[in-house]
Formats: C-alpha cells, sequence, structure tokens
C-alpha cells in the first residue's frame, strides 16, 4: 500500500433509509441530510427510463455519451470537445486530481467545503492547505485563499455554492480572483448547487477569459438523478484531453445517459424545483431568525446553522424522523430544504427541543 494512504479515512455516506428506519424503530424517515431533491424527478426521466431498450443490455454504452454531450453543450453554451462527463461529481473530482497533482503538490480548499476534494488530494500524495470562510457570511474568502499561495500550489477548489455553508460568492468576485492566480494553477469552480441560486449564478462565462478554470455540474441535485451518477465539468479543450484519456472509456452506463438526457430536456421541473426551494428556504431562515439561531444565509438547497448541543438535536430530530447531516463543524448542523410539510414539522420540533430544555 501506498505510505501516503494508510492514515486515510473513507468517506462516510448517509445511512441507508432501511437501516435508519431499523435502528429508530421509525416508519417513515424524511432524510434532510443528503441535499436530495424532496420532488423527486422529472416525470420525463421516468418515461425515458421505462421506454429504455433492454435488449441493449450486453452491449457496452456509448463511451463518449454524444447525445448526451450535444444536449449539454447546447444547453450551457459550450463546445462538446470541452465536456468530461463523470459517474457523478466525485469520478470527476477523482479524475482531476489523478491528472494535476503529483506528491507533494498543494491544493487549497475552503474550510468548511465538501470533503471529498481533501480526500482526493491526499489519496494523490498532495498537500492540503486550508483557507477559512468568512465566519460572518460562511462565504469563500478569496483572501484567505491568495495568502494560502505558494509556489507549489497547483489546484484550487471553489465550491459556489459552498457546501455546506450554503453561501454565494458572485461572479465578479471569482473573475477578480481568478485575475490575481497564475495561469499554472487549476482553479476548479464546483456549481453542483448553482440552479438553486437566485438568478443567473453562473461561472460558465469566465471560461473563455481564463484556460485555467473549470466549471463542473451534476444532475444529482436539483435534477433529482443522485441515484443515477452523472456529473460532468466544462474546461478549456487542451487539459480536457487529458482528462478523456485519463477517465474510464465506458465510464457512464446507457440508462444514465438516457436518464439525463430526459433531465435536461424538462427545464420547466428545474425551475419550478427551483422556485419551491427558494420560498421555502425563506422560511427556515425566518424561522432561524426569529429565533435567535445563527446560520449562514443560504443560495443552496440546504441551511448551515449553529446550535449549542448540536448532537443532541440531531439525535432528537431523528428519534422523530427527521435526519440532518452532523459532523461537518462543530455545534453546527446542516439541513437540507425539504418539502413545505417536512420544513414545517422539522421547525416544529426544533422548537419542542428549545422549549423542552428550557424547562429542565
Ligand atoms: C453532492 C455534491 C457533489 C457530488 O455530486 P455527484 O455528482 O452526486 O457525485 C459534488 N460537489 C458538491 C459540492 C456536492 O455537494
Amino acid at each position: 500500500m501506498r505510505e501516503n494512504l494508510k492514515n486515510l479515512c473513507a468517506y462516510v455516506p448517509e445511512a441507508s433509509l432501511d437501516e435508519v428506519k431499523k435502528k429508530y424503530d421509525l416508519k417513515k424517515v424524511y432524510r434532510l441530510s443528503a441535499n436530495e431533491n424532496p420532488y423527486g424527478t422529472s416525470k420525463k426521466v421516468e418515461e425515458a427510463v421505462k421506454n429504455w431498450n433492454f435488449s441493449e443490455s450486453n452491449r457496452y454504452p456509448d463511451g463518449y455519451a454524444q447525445k448526451l454531450r450535444t444536449a449539454i453543450a447546447k444547453h450551457i453554451g459550450c463546445k462538446e470537445s470541452q465536456l468530461i462527463l463523470g459517474v457523478g461529481l466525485d469520478e470527476i473530482i477523482a479524475i482531476l486530481s489523478r491528472t494535476f497533482l503529483d506528491q507533494g503538490d498543494e491544493v487549497i480548499v475552503s474550510d468548511p467545503t465538501f470533503s471529498e476534494y481533501e480526500l482526493n488530494a491526499l489519496i494523490e500524495g498532495a498537500v492540503v492547505k486550508h483557507a477559512k470562510c468568512s465566519e460572518e457570511t460562511g462565504k469563500t474568502d478569496f483572501e484567505a485563499m491568495l495568502s494560502e499561495m505558494t509556489d507549489k500550489t497547483k489546484m484550487i477548489w471553489i465550491c459556489n455554492p459552498n457546501n455546506p455553508t450554503g453561501a454565494l460568492n458572485p461572479v465578479e468576485e471569482i473573475d477578480a480572483f481568478l485575475s490575481k492566480v497564475p495561469k499554472d494553477v487549476i482553479v476548479l469552480i464546483d456549481e453542483a448547487y448553482i440552479e438553486f441560486a437566485d438568478g443567473n449564478q453562473t461561472a460558465i462565462g469566465l471560461l473563455s477569459k481564463y484556460d485555467n478554470a473549470a466549471v463542473m455540474r451534476t444532475f444529482s441535485k436539483i435534477y433529482g438523478l443522485a441515484n443515477y451518477r452523472v456529473g460532468y465539468i466544462v474546461m478549456s479543450s487542451e487539459p480536457g484531453n487529458v482528462l478523456q484519456t485519463v477517465r474510464c472509456p465506458y465510464n457512464l452506463n446507457s440508462l444514465s445517459q438516457t436518464a439525463a438526457l430526459a433531465a435536461l430536456s424538462d427545464q420547466k421541473f428545474v425551475e419550478k424545483c427551483a422556485g419551491k426551494n427558494a420560498r421555502e428556504r425563506e422560511k427556515l431562515e425566518k424561522f432561524f431568525e426569529e429565533n435567535d439561531i445563527f446560520y449562514f444565509k443560504s443560495q443552496a438547497n440546504f441551511v448551515f446553522f449553529k446550535f449549542e448541543d448540536a448532537e443532541k438535536l440531531a439525535e432528537y430530530l431523528l428519534k422523530h424522523g427527521y435526519q440532518v447531516r452532523r459532523g461537518l463543524r462543530k455545534d453546527w448542523l446542516r439541513v437540507t430544504i425539504g418539502k413545505k410539510k417536512e420544513n414545517a414539522e422539522l421547525m416544529r420540533l426544533i422548537l419542542q427541543y428549545h422549549n423542552e430544555k428550557r424547562k429542565q
């Protein structure tokens, strides 16, 4: 085994719903811990998947995912050759790390942010530097990132909106940051949640200006396809070719390609989900404000909030069938914005916990 792998811990995925139900003796579990789409998946996907030609099962899938590639390129306005498709962004993050990182290279990430960036960097033997997010807003602090730069810096991760803080940095800030980053440092902008932000906030427009920048998107979140594992990166063609070489040739199966193509064709569904999410987000944030619970203003489908005994609250919520994400930062919890009824019940449970505690 490689020396640098010996002390790494595996990413801990969500416990399965069945597991949680059994452990807590629950009839139903509301999973507000994985940022999945509570409104399900577009009907168009259901149709496409049901009509999928089973007799293709013995054939390898289209390794270039041509139909899906054409549709994505059209949707975001890029060349087909700029796209690399992956088995979720998880695979893209792994491919990027494998492609660019040598042992001892430095990678800069926000703190806190999505843990996969760091894990994959460590697997390649790179060194990870942390730039603290703003304590007031949860936003990526670009000054802090710049101060972590050395001549060994190879890769910088910007998650926007950031998971778990939910905070969004405007494109102009990213632009200004990129103008200060040397051209031989790759800057990755993970837009897994960008469709939940108000207005068009994507950084894709910056790619024509900066060859060393790339933008990543996934079908797992607003498109409601987490189970199918489809994500992609848009980058300038030259490094893109190398990523195509590193990528496994048949990574995306046909059923996933079919599902993603159908999902992309239903932008009405996307808009509807974004609208409902924004309304529910507002209610949840108002609730935190009214009850003096500190939180970061979110532009995603989750809210990160501070709570004195977060672990106990999470346990209390789970006993009542509501699973939220813990373990991301001491005394903080991340809650995925669910459907109207789920959120109302969640807020009621938080208040109830608050009141019961006060009585003790
Ligand atoms: C969920 C998530 C991903 C992973 O997406 P997949 O496409 O499901 O692998 C990537 N980045 C961030 C920030 C996420 O929260």
